[in-house]
C-alpha cells in the first residue's frame, strides 16, 4: 500500500484516539508510535481490522481513580488521588507497577499501561498488562507518612487486585519499602497470604534478582543488539541516566562487562565521572539512593568530579547510551548529539525515554535502537517468574532466574529481529517489538470473541 494512504489511515485512527482521550499527550505519543508500526502489518492482516483488535486495544478494559486521604505526622489530612488501568487481560492477569510521582496522571498511566501490554507479550509469560499509582510522592516523606499512605492506598485497591486478577510491582518512587506496606495491608484485609504483588522482600515471597532484573536486563538485550555487529560492552563508555532501581543495576552489569559508566542523574541534575564508577563508588550510590535518600549531586561532592545542575547527561561523548530515568527525557538535538559524538547503541531501560522526534534520529541513522517495552521487559519477566515461585511455594536460587532472565532477553531479542528485520539488513527493534508483541495478544483477542 501506498506511503501516503497509510499516513492518512493513521492520522484518521490517531484523530479518534486523540477525540476520545482529550489532553492525554503521554498516551497519545505512546499509542501513535506503536500504530505507526502496525497499520502497515495489519493491512497485510485484515483479520484484525475486521475485528477492530486496534479500536479494542487503545481502550483500556478497566479504568478505576480514587481518593487516597492519609493523616501526615503534624496529624494533619493530605488527599492524593490513586489510579489503576487494567488495560488488557486477554492473555493473562493484569500486571504492571505503581508509580508514585507528583507528576503522575491519568494519561502517564494509560501510556504504562498500553505499553505494558506489548512488553508482557513479549515476555514469553502469561501476563495482561496494567498500571496505576498516585501523585503521591515519597520524597522528603517519614517512613511513617509512606506507611500511612500506602495503607491507605491499599485499602481501596484491595477491591481491584488479587494473584490471579491483577498484580501490581514497583515503578518509580514504589520500591521494597513502599511494596512492604502495600503487602502488609492487603494481607490484613483480605486474611490470605498470597503473590499479590511483586517486588516482595526475599523472607516473604519474593525472587532473588527482582532488584537486579530490569538494570540487567535492559545490558543483556544491549548486549545482543552489540552482537549483531561483532561488538561488546568491552571497553566503551556509557552514559546513564536516573539513579534509582534501574540505573544502579544498569551501571552494575555494564561494568561487569567491561563498560565504563560516566554519568549517572536525578531530577536535578546529572554527575559526570570520566574515571568511571567502579564497583566501590556504585556501592555509595546504593547508600545514597536507597538508604539515605539523597541526591546524586553528594556523590560530585565526595569524589570531586563534576555535577551539572538542572542538566541531562546526553552531551557527554560515549559509544552506548542507556536512558533509565524517566519518559522524554531524550529530545530530538539530544539524539542529534548522541549520534555525531559517535553513540551506536541506545538501549532504554525507562519507558519511552526518547521522545517521536529522537527515536526518529536513531532510525534515520540506523544506529542500534531498542525501545523500553523491549529491552526493560526484564523486570516485569522476573516479576512474572516471582509469581511462578509463589504458586509452587518454592523459590528458585539466584542462577537459576539469572539464567531465564538471560534467557528472556536473548528471546525478546530474536522475536524483535524476526518482525523488525528490512529489507537492506537494518533491524528496526521498535517496529520488531511492536509487531511482536502485538501478534500474541491480538490472535488471543480473536480467539477470545468481541470481549
Ligand atoms: P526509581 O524511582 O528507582 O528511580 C527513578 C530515577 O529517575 C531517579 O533517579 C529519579 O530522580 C529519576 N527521575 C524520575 N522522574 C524524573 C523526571 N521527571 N526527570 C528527571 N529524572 C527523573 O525508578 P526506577 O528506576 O524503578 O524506574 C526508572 C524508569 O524505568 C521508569 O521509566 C520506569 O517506568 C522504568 N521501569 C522500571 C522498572 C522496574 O522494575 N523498576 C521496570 C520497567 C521499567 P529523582 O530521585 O530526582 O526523582
Amino acid at each position: 500500500m501506498k506511503e501516503n494512504v497509510l499516513k492518512q489511515k493513521l492520522n484518521d485512527f490517531m484523530a479518534k484516539v486523540i477525540a476520545k482521550n482529550p489532553g492525554e499527550v503521554e498516551f497519545h505519543q505512546a499509542v501513535k508510535e506503536v500504530v505507526e508500526s502496525l497499520i502497515p502489518y495489519i493491512e497485510e492482516h485484515p483479520k484484525y481490522k475486521e475485528a477492530k483488535i486496534l479500536e479494542r486495544m487503545t481502550e483500556p478494559e478497566r479504568t478505576i481513580i480514587f481518593r487516597v486521604p492519609w493523616l501526615d505526622d503534624k496529624g494533619e489530612i493530605q488527599i492524593n488521588r490513586g489510579f489503576r488501568v487494567q488495560f488488557n487481560s486477554a492473555i493473562g492477569p493484569y500486571k504492571g507497577g505503581l508509580r508514585l510521582h507528583p507528576t503522575v496522571n491519568l494519561s502517564i498511566l494509560k501510556f504504562l499501561g498500553f505499553e505494558q501490554v506489548f512488553k508482557n507479550s513479549l515476555t514469553t509469560l502469561p501476563m495482561g498488562g496494567g498500571k496505576g499509582g498516585s501523585d503521591f510522592d515519597p520524597k522528603g516523606k517519614s517512613d511513617n507518612e509512606v506507611m500511612r499512605f500506602c495503607q491507605s492506598f491499599m485499602t481501596e485497591l484491595v477491591k481491584y487486585i488479587g494473584p490471579d486478577t491483577d498484580i501490581p510491582a514497583g515503578d518509580i518512587g514504589t520500591g521494597g519499602r513502599e511494596i512492604g506496606y502495600l503487602f502488609g495491608q492487603y494481607k490484613r484485609l483480605k486474611q490470605e497470604f498470597t503473590g499479590v504483588l511483586t517486588g516482595k522482600g526475599l523472607n516473604w515471597g519474593g525472587s532473588l534478582v527482582r532488584p537486579e532484573a530490569t538494570g540487567y536486563g535492559n545490558v543483556y538485550f544491549a548486549n545482543e543488539m552489540l552482537k549483531t555487529k561483532g561488538e561488546s560492552f568491552e571497553g566503551k563508555t556509557v552514559l546513564i541516566s536516573g539513579s534509582g532501581n534501574v540505573a544502579q543495576y544498569a551501571t552494575k552489569k555494564a561494568t561487569q562487562l567491561g563498560g565504563k559508566v560516566v554519568t549517572l542523574s536525578d531530577s536535578s541534575g546529572f554527575i559526570y565521572d570520566p574515571d568511571g564508577i567502579d564497583e566501590e563508588k556504585l556501592e555509595y550510590v546504593f547508600y545514597l539512593k536507597n538508604t539515605k535518600r539523597g541526591r546524586i549531586k553528594e556523590y560530585a561532592e565526595k569524589y570531586g568530579v563534576e555535577y551539572y545542575e538542572g542538566q541531562r547527561p546526553w552531551g557527554i561523548k560515549c559509544d552506548i547510551a542507556l536512558p533509565c530515568a524517566t519518559q522524554n527525557e531524550i529530545n530530538g538535538e539530544e539524539a542529534e548529539t548522541l549520534v555525531k559524538n559517535g553513540c551506536f547503541c541506545v538501549g532504554e531501560g525507562a519507558n519511552m525515554p526518547s521522545t517521536p522526534e529522537a527515536v526518529e534520529v536513531f532510525l534515520k541513522n540506523k544506529i542500534l535502537y531498542s525501545p523500553g517495552k523491549a529491552s526493560n521487559a526484564g523486570g516485569v519477566s522476573v516479576s512474572g517468574l516471582e509469581m511462578t515461585q509463589n504458586s509452587m511455594r518454592l523459590p528458585w536460587s539466584a542462577e537459576e532466574v539469572d539464567k531465564k532472565l538471560h534467557d528472556i532477553m536473548k528471546s525478546i531479542h530474536s522475536t524483535c529481529v524476526k518482525y523488525g528485520k528490512e529489507k537492506d539488513g537494518f533491524v528496526n527493534y521498535l517496529k520488531g517489538a511492536n509487531i511482536g508483541g502485538f501478534v500474541k495478544v491480538a490472535d488471543a483477542m480473536l480467539d477470545q470473541g468481541a470481549v
